[in-house]
């Protein structure tokens, strides 16, 4: 950003870069009155660097346009998660093009009824309806060391890998208490091809 910020009042705020985080659902039209571009799913459209139409301004979190780490198609995950990596790539990006956004990549966890369970890239259903061909595996450990420490539980985790090239997309955990926080550590997702077509 060479130029001052011309602000509503007809001030100029001297900057060289400008970070505002507002809204909960892109304005199209305030977007597009920027010369921004919308993209399939409704988002304002980046690149790699979270640069829009407009190379001077960049964009992350919700309103945003995004792809899937696997295959480029459009996603709707909308996470926290996402939008803090978004942002900093984009706060990286700020002076000189130094990072990328190479995809999507969904994580969560929750609680329910008890049980922990958590997700971090595809699941084998998902990745089946994408056409990746796809082998998983489960197993069942106790969630503490040693087993026999007071509140030990069992901890299932299944990991789904990519059946040629034996890369991880995702992975699935399910626990109790401790094991929500676990899944992040346990299934990093790797980067697979795009499925055949
Ligand atoms: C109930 C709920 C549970 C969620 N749980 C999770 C979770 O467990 N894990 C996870 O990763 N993500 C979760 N999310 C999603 C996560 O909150 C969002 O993806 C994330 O906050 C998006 O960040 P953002 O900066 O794009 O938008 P926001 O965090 O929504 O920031 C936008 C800001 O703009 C402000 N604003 C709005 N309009 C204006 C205006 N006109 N002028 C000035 N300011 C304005 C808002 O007050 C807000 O502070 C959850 C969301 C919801 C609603």
């Amino acid at each position: 950003m060479n130029a001052p910020l011309p602000l509503r009042g007809g001030k100029k705020l001297p900057a060289q870069l400008g970070v505002l985080g507002v809204g909960t659902r892109v304005k199209k039209a305030l977007a597009r009155n920027a010369s921004l571009e919308i993209g399939p799913t409704g988002g304002v459209a980046v690149d790699r660097s979270m640069a829009t139409a407009d190379p001077a301004i960049c964009a992350c979190g919700d309103g945003v346009e995004k792809v899937s780490l696997w295959g480029g198609q459009p996603s709707t995950l909308k996470l926290a998660s996402i939008a803090q990596f978004e942002a900093r790539v984009a706060g990286a990006n700020g002076f000189d093009r130094r990072r990328e956004n190479e995809g999507t990549v969904g994580a969560w966890s929750t609680m329910v009824d008890g049980w922990v369970l958590g997700t971090a890239g595809l699941t084998e259903s998902i990745a089946h309806t994408r056409g990746y061909n796809v082998i998983s595996g489960t197993c069942e450990t106790p969630d503490r060391h040693p087993a026999g420490m007071p509140g030990s539980a069992k901890m299932k985790t299944k990991l789904v890998f990519e059946a040629h090239t034996r890369e991880l997309p995702g992975g699935q955990v399910r626990g109790v208490v401790a094991a929500g926080g676990r899944h992040i550590g346990v299934c990093p997702p790797g980067r697979i091809f795009d499925p055949p077509r």
